[in-house]
């Protein structure tokens, strides 16, 4: 359960981020697939993340401590096509750079729009995750938007895709910010990682 959720800091450099004391889940996704919501959703805020009115506004890896025992981290959001060449550079390097040199980050949770047909862009990043050796799981979002046998077709389509890719399927989850699917799921996952982490220090 989430007793309380608090703002530590935002930065650019993974350098500048609170001492990896505590176990990390970051969150990942195109821009607009719905993280601000669920981290919302998940935390029981209206507002700790801020729900992006335009696109590729959150530019930060932001971090918030979670019951003092894990923090858990909004990263910025990839694939927007409005921005130029050299801001794209940066973020890249940022979020690539966060994610190979910290080391208490438990998992990645990377977002897909479970309306969507796998798309390039999300495919392209697993990869790059994978071939890194970044531990991920994917969080389908909005849920809500379509009727339960679309979403799992769409689930079916880009889980057969990680499976070309990587030989098996991620652990994932399905959500929705709106009505709160799978929010227990998600939270029961974290909690049981943040146990092991601390059992095996
Ligand atoms: P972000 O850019 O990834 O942080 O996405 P936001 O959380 O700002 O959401 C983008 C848009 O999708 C907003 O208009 C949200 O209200 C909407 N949205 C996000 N999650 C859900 C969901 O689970 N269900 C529905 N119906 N809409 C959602």
């Amino acid at each position: 359960m989430i007793k309380y959720a608090k703002f530590v800091i935002s930065n650019t450099d993974y350098k500048k981020c609170p001492a990896p004391t505590k176990p990390e889940f970051a969150f990942i996704g195109r821009s607009n697939v719905g993280k601000s919501s669920l981290i919302n959703m998940l935390t029981n805020h209206k507002s700790l993340a801020k729900i992006s009115g335009r696109p590729g506004k959150t530019q930060l890896i932001n971090h918030f401590d979670i019951n003092d025992k894990w923090y858990m981290v909004d990263l910025p959001g990839y694939g927007f096509a409005k921005v130029s060449k050299g801001i794209k550079n940066t973020w890249e390097k940022m979020i690539s750079d966060y994610l190979t040199n910290r080391d208490n980050l438990v998992a990645l949770c990377v977002l897909v729009d479970s309306r969507l047909e796998p798309q390039k862009i999300d495919l392209e990043f697993i990869t790059w995750c994978g071939q890194n050796e970044i531990p991920f799981v994917i969080i389908f979002t909005k849920s809500d938007k379509q009727g339960k046998s679309k979403t799992n077709q769409s689930v079916h389509k880009f889980l057969e895709e990680c499976v070309r890719i990587f030989g098996e399927a991620p652990q994932y989850f399905i959500t929705s910010a709106q009505n709160a699917e799978g929010k227990e799921d998600v939270l029961e996952f974290i909690e049981n990682e943040v146990t092991e982490y601390y059992d095996s220090l």
